[in-house]
């Protein structure tokens, strides 16, 4: 569907790096951009308002949960997902796709859609491309994406397969769509292998859409596999349409898929991590409980803005991890999603300035 609700300007590029403006119905988002993931309408233990406090712009909201609780439909009837959940920027929808193939508890997919139980009460379900898009037409997010299906990506045969399949839903998908103030995103799939990544992205970048997401990837490949896939893909994909890495979200992550040309990210794991007392930095994990921060007056991370580390020790953190206190994830999921949306922002002025090379090197020389 072609909208012009949506534009993609290229600010400035920097090697493969680059530095943009989309434009959305609910805001600008400029990438670079890291999205925090709220999987049920709620990026778990934050408020909104804490959210865009820590520079958040863009959140990505799943398919799969809300068509099951609380459903699409009372999303609707509750005015859309920004308004349900009172995030009045810009949102990403998933399709499901990927939650179908990793979370349900049966699935039996065809060439017209897949089957599955419900993980919450085992109830059977069927999701097809014009359902999934009927669903996410419900929840109303600024970008939508493609039914895809996701493959196991050592596995050829079924990688093959499942790429196929991926690219006829595909444009079942684009077919469905009728509200034009949504930006479809197709998803490329091909697993590990560099020639079936080049095929699906010749096919999926020919279809039209109003972006493009590389799926399929940080799911058990090695990182070496995961970079080359980009650069595969990246070399194809039209430059004026904004990319997207699908579930990637760690510092060394960002800053490769950055300077191989990708525009937006998403991940649950600075969310996971803080609930599980890890902390995200530019020089590696920290666990927090661990006993050497038992008298630790320093906040997690010296160089860090955000307001968990203007203002609290670890001592502090540990002690409320240790009592158990429902405090600790809010404040650590600060911190970790801080890190990762601060990062995007200073790459992109990195970018603007032509030293993101030199910005993403001396960061990962770093890394522990
Ligand atoms: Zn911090």
């Amino acid at each position: 569907m072609a909208t012009n609700l949506f534009q993609f300007q290229l600010n400035a590029t920097d090697g493969n790096a680059r530095a943009g403006v989309f434009s959305t119905p609910h805001g600008d988002l400029q990438t670079p951009v890291f999205a925090p993931v709220g999987t049920q309408a709620t990026v778990k233990a934050l408020t909104p308002l804490q959210l865009e406090q820590l520079g958040a712009t863009l959140v990505l909201s799943n398919t799969y949960h809300l068509y099951l609780r609380p459903g699409a439909d009372l999303v609707a009837e509750m005015g859309g997902l920004h308004r349900f959940m009172q995030w009045p920027h810009p949102m990403l929808t998933d399709s499901g796709g990927f939650q179908v193939f990793s979370l349900a508890e049966m699935r039996k997919v065809d060439d017209d859609g897949v089957t599955f139980k419900s993980h919450i009460d085992g109830s059977t379900h069927r999701f097809t491309p014009e359902k999934a898009i009927a669903i996410e037409e419900k929840l109303g997010a600024d970008i939508i994406m493609a039914f895809d299906e996701c493959a196991e990506p050592h596995d050829r045969v079924y990688v093959e397969r499942a790429m196929q399949r991926t690219h006829a839903w595909a444009e079942r998908c684009l077919r469905a769509q009728t509200r034009p103030d949504q930006a479809l995103f197709g998803i490329v799939q091909g697993g590990i292998f560099p020639d079936l990544r080049e095929h699906s992205a010749r096919a999926i970048a020919g279809m039209g859409f109003a972006g493009h997401a590389i799926g399929g990837l940080s799911v058990g490949e090695g990182k070496p596999e995961m970079y080359a896939m980009i650069e595969v893909v990246n070399a194809i994909l039209p430059a004026d349409k904004p990319r997207y890495l699908m579930g990637v979200g760690t510092v060394e992550d960002l800053l490769n898929g950055i300077a191989r040309g990708v525009d937006i990210f998403d991940c649950v794991l600075p969310t996971r991590l803080a609930r599980h007392q890890a902390a995200m930095t530019r020089t590696g994990r920290l666990n927090l409980l661990n006993a050497v921060h038992a008298h630790d007056p320093r906040p997690i991370d010296e160089h860090c803005g955000c307001y968990t580390c203007r203002t609290f020790t670890r001592a502090y953190l540990r002690h409320l991890i240790v009592a158990k206190e429902m405090l600790a994830a809010t404040l650590v999921s600060i911190h970790n999603l801080y890190t990762l949306v601060e990062l995007a922002k200073e790459a992109r002025r990195a970018i603007f300035e032509g030293r993101f090379e030199r910005f993403a090197a001396e960061i990962l020389q770093n890394m522990e």
